[in-house]
This record gives C-alpha cells, structure tokens and sequence, in this order.
C-alpha cells in the first residue's frame, strides 16, 4: 500500500441552509523506511538503534529540539513490508490488523555518516518498540512516520527540564540546542546508578538525577524534588519549561507549574506513557474525559 491523502469530505447542509465548513482532513505525514545499521546498550534500560539505508536522505529532519517520529508496527510486534496509509487500515482492516504506533524522539541525526538514532528505553517483554529494539539487528529495517516536534529552548529564559527516561533523548538534545551562556536545572528520574548518562549541558544548567533504586514509580518523586533543587527559589524572569515522562508525575507536575502561575505558552507539558497502559490505550484514553489530565 502506498500513502495516499483521505478523501475529501463533501460539506454537510445544515437545516435552514448555509453550510457547515469540515474539519480540513490532515494530511498525512510522511514516511521513511530505514534500516539498522548498528545497536549499542547505553545503559541497563537503554538501547540506541542506529538507522540509515538507501531511504535516509528522504527523511525531513525538523529544527525542534523534540523532534519524534511516530514508529510503525504489525499487531505481533513485526514491522510493516511497505510504507502504508494508516487512516485507510483503520478504516478497511479488521480491528487485530490495524497496524499500531509509538512516538519516539530522534535522538541525533548524522548527515556524514547518513544515519539517525533513536534511544529506546527497555522495559521488559511487553509492548512492541521496547522489545523491538531489544532484539534489533542490523539489515532490520523501521518504519518511521513524521517527524513532529514544539519545543526549542530559547536563549532568554531560565529552562527547568523535568522527566524520566523516555524523555531523556529530548532532555539530552534539549540541553544540545542551548547557547553556552544559558542558565537552567534538569531533573531526571531512572531507575539506577547504572542509567545514568552524561548530558552535554551548559556550565549553568545543572543536572540532577533522581534514583528509584527498586522503589517504583511515584507520583511526588519528580514534583517534590524541583522546589529544592532550585534552592527553594522559584526562578525569576522568563521561565521556559519542558516536563515528559510518565503519566502520574506529570500530572503533579502540571498542578505544581499551574500553581506557580506558568504561562502555557512558555510550557511543554505531556505524558509520554502511563504505567500499566499501552500506548494506543493511553492515546485513546486521552480522548475521553476521564483520560484527560486536567
Ligand atoms: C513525543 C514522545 C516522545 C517519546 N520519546 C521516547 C524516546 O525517545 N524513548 C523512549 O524510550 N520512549 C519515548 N516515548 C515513550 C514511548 O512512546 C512509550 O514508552 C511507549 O509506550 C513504548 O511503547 P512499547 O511498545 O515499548 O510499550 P507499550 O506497548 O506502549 O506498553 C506496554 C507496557 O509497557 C509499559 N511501558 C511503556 N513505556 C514504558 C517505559 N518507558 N518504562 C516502563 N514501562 C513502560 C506500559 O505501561 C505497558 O504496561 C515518547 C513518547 C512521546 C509521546
């Protein structure tokens, strides 16, 4: 199957005529076959998968510091033969044939050695990328779809970079695109000692880790950290925030960042999983009322 636009809508006629104008149908991103040229274990929970081929010059990188693609897979945790038009799946496939998405941040792209990376947190047999990426070999090829991305840090603020793992890859490139003369805190969670990886920060950016040494993931973890690490100073000034990560720590941190009166135009706010769901769960929950977070 080849990607193809939806097709249009004809306008519905209201009673007592006008018309009602569509949503404009999205057009679909594009896609990108690449292959695995080589893996590297950074860490207990990490796996970085390079990925180049004859397709990678296609791949339209974006300017975003969290620039993420959205990864295709069959439902067994195989990737798709060919490049396809999903909202078509959807609407023709039986619901267990519908190929499946998860949204990973393109951790570094080299144009010399014409390859990406994409670090991908393992967490065990369930899912489909995280084990997918454990067993990645190199001629493997992904199918990866976008790229999407918001945030770039700007050189007037203060920056707090808040997550966990996950969101590693975007705080490690979110620290990359800052000048030398930038001021900031990053707090992140991990499990232990050993996931720990060195962030290529400004001198006045501090890095903090949080350990959960076998503790679980909490709520408060992340939330009840940041006040101190500032030096119970909330920063004055222009602030620029960026908070990713599981779901429940998020969603304390947004009460923490709302209380503190954050604009949301300088704030980059989302969960990017939820314990105990998959991501297609998770998305859809987000949808319903009970799913949203605020
Ligand atoms: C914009 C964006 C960028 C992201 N970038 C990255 C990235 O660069 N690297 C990365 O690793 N993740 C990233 N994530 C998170 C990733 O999309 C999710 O973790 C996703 O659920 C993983 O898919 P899966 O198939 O491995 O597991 P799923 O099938 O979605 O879930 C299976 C089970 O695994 C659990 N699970 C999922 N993720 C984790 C985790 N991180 N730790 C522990 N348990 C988990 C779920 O709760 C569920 O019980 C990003 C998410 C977003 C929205």
């Amino acid at each position: 199957m080849t990607e193809t636009a939806r097709p249009e809508h004809r306008p519905e006629q209201p009673e007592g005529g006008g018309t009602v104008q569509p949503k404009p149908a999205k057009k679909p991103k594009p896609q990108t076959m690449l292959e695995v040229t080589e893996t590297q274990r950074i860490g207990p929970h990490m796996v970085r998968v390079f990925l180049g081929g004859p397709e990678f010059e296609s791949f339209p990188a974006n300017e975003f510091a969290d620039m993420y693609v959205k990864l295709l897979f069959n439902q067994d945790g195989t990737v798709p033969a060919e490049k396809l038009d999903l909202a078509q799946a959807r609407a023709s496939l039986p619901a267990d044939q519908v190929p499946v998405t998860r949204t990973y941040t393109i951790r570094a792209v080299d144009p010399v050695n014409k390859e990406l990376a994409i670090d991908f947190v393992t967490h065990g047999d369930e899912g489909l990328a995280g084990p997918w990426a454990q067993r990645a070999e190199p001629g493997d090829r992904l199918l990866l779809q976008g790229p999407g991305g918001r945030y770039a840090p700007r050189p007037d603020a203060f920056h707090l970079l808040l997550g966990d793992e996950s969101a590693v890859p975007a705080i490690s490139r979110g620290v990359e695109f800052m000048g030398p003369g930038a001021r900031g805190l990053v707090v992140v969670e991990a499990e232990s000692a050993e996931d720990v990886v060195e962030l290529d920060a400004p001198e006045g950016v501090e890095v903090r880790w949080l350990l959960r040494d076998g503790a679980g993931h909490s709520e408060e973890r992340l939330v009840d950290a940041v006040l101190p690490a500032l030096g119970g100073e909330w920063p004055e000034g222009p602030l620029q925030v960026f908070a990713h990560g599981e779901r429940g720590g998020i969603k304390a941190l947004r009460r923490l960042l709302r209380e503190r009166g954050v604009p949301k135009e300088d704030l980059s706010i989302s969960a990017y999983w939820a314990l105990g769901r998959t991501e297609d769960r998770f998305q859809a929950e987000k949808k319903e009322p009970i799913g949203k977070i605020e």
